[in-house]
């Protein structure tokens, strides 16, 4: 980044799941060389306070604000990371960034804005179960604070339609606990009480927990906002070992290798 110090700047970047381990170390230049960290209370509390680095943490429900807040920052000559967890474009920060970019002055599309990328809680929740993810596969948001419950089912429902692997940001919050009950409802019927369903809780942080049961013995509360759901395609199988069973998505469609 010593080619960007003596104007403004931005990079939108993400902090992967929780692990040091897990942050790149094109990441560590960016938070080294900046002058400003903004994002959302627990992100900003991962990043180390420093002289001459103003932290500015700030409230998850005001992200168009912080992203626009963080461009004038840059525009005034700032050095600005806007920190998300996991990888900044999935369901983050990127996005927002780019939003307020849009919609903001011109003089904003001058300056110097990055992207840098992270793991994203999917990858790292897969890593950890084997590799559910390891054939076609689709995200979704189960959030309903940014679109209507009615095309969250209708994702979900053609999504299982089309076989595909499914890994869920969002699962459930304390304010919508049935939304999750009824994709569960929904997926059961749709894939059977079979399917392998992961719940990886916390990954890659000192809380980490990981369950695979089959759906028929899902429930709801087996996630939190800290959870990351991955249900497997119909050719997803579990390994059983003393060490724990081993998720896995073989990578032809007509099935493992005999
Ligand atoms: N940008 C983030 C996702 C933000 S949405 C990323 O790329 O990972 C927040 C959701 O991500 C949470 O509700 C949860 O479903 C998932 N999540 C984030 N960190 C997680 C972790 N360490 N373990 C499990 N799930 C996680």
């Amino acid at each position: 980044m010593s080619a960007r110090q003596d104007r403004g700047w931005i990079a939108i970047a993400g902090l992967g799941p929780g692990d040091e381990a897990m942050v790149t170390p094109e990441v560590t230049a960016a938070l080294d060389a900046a002058s400003d960290v903004i994002g959302y209370i627990p992100y900003v509390a991962r990043v180390a306070p420093r002289e001459g680095l103003v932290l500015h943490p700030s409230d998850n429900r005001v992200e168009l604000d912080r992203a626009a807040a963080a461009l004038e920052l840059a525009a005034q000559g700032r050095r600005v990371v806007v920190v998300s967890s996991g990888d900044p474009g999935v369901f983050a920060m990127a996005a927002a960034v780019f939003e307020a970019l849009e919609a903001g002055p011109a003089h904003w599309r001058d300056l110097d804005i990055r992207v840098l990328p992270g793991i994203t809680a999917m990858l790292a929740a897969s890593a950890r179960a084997g590799a559910p993810l390891g054939h076609d596969f689709c995200a979704i948001n189960l959030s309903d604070n940014l679109k209507p419950w009615s095309l969250i089912e209708k994702r979900v429902r053609l999504a299982a339609e089309a076989d595909f692997a499914m890994a869920f940001y969002n699962p459930r919050s304390k304010a919508r606990p049935e939304g999750f009950e009824r994709v569960l409802d929904l997926l059961r019927a749709a894939c059977g009480d079979q399917r392998p369903i992961l719940f990886a809780r916390a990954v890659a942080t000192p809380e980490e927990q990981l369950r695979i049961v089959p759906l028929g013995q899902a429930r709801a509360d087996m996630a939190d906002m800290r959870t990351m759901v991955i249900v497997g395609s119909s050719l997803t199988r579990v390994i059983e070992r003393a060490a724990g069973p081993i998720l896995y998505t073989p990578r032809s469609a007509s099935g493992p290798a005999s």
